[in-house]
């Protein structure tokens, strides 16, 4: 099965993912972690993308679409991939449907006014990868969880998410319309918990 997940920065795709990949064994391809991958190891590839990412706009389309051409050419991918951030324009739609268009397309909606506090509260552990949010934890520095330390993403502060939500609406909302037309688009509400989104989306997957 060829899933990709759709939906606005911290709508909840890559804790969803993370799940259904456990559920699924498909491999997850999240072209946010290839990059963040790549600037923490200051490859060629991560120098040349970090500003562009910290600065909440998106990397340049003929290098995203080689990067998630190669990785769905990979042997692991062979019964399917789940894209996770990936298309995330007309343009990149439109080259994956000429390479390895999606089955299906799950887009997970949260009201416009709850990403940016998602996004501007989020921290992240540096050893369990776990996410959480100033909301729920406050302003401690060590993870609940495991005891890692807590870090901000290079690109969660106001400005840059201000940046990726008008990109959002910008450039990512119009593949709604594109896989909707396509017959390919299921919506589901993911205002909920993460565990109520996740059934949800064990229904469509299923
Ligand atoms: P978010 O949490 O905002 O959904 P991701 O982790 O998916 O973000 O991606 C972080 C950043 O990486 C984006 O803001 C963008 O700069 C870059 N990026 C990720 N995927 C793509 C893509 N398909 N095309 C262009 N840039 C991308
Ligand atoms: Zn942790």
């Amino acid at each position: 099965m060829k899933i990709i997940l759709l939906g606005a920065p911290g709508c909840g795709k890559g804790t969803q993912a993370a799940r259904i990949v456990q559920e699924t064994k498909l491999p997850h391809i999240s072209t946010g972690d290839i990059f963040r991958d790549n600037i923490a190891r200051k490859t060629e590839l991560g120098l040349k993308v970090k500003s562009v990412i910290d600065g909440g706009d998106l990397c340049p389309d003929e290098l995203t679409i080689a990067i998630v051409k190669d990785r769905i050419k990979e042997d692991d991918c062979k019964n399917g991939y789940l894209l996770d951030g990936f298309p995330r324009n007309l343009v990149q739609a439109k080259a994956l449907d000429e390479s390895d268009a999606p089955d299906i397309v799950i887009q997970l909606f949260v009201p416009f006014e709850q990403l940016e506090r998602r996004l501007a509260g989020r921290r992240l552990c540096s050893k369990c990868r776990s996410s959480f949010n100033t909301a729920d934890i406050g302003e401690r520095t060590d993870c609940p969880k495991c005891g890692g330390e807590l870090y901000i993403r290079g690109d969660d502060n106001v400005d840059s998410v201000r940046e990726r939500l008008a990109v959002y609406e910008q450039q990512t909302a119009p593949l709604i319309d594109y896989y909707g037309k396509q017959g390919k688009l299921v919506s589901i509400d993911a205002d909920k918990t993460r565990e109520e989104v996740f059934e949800s989306v064990l229904k469509v997957i299923k």
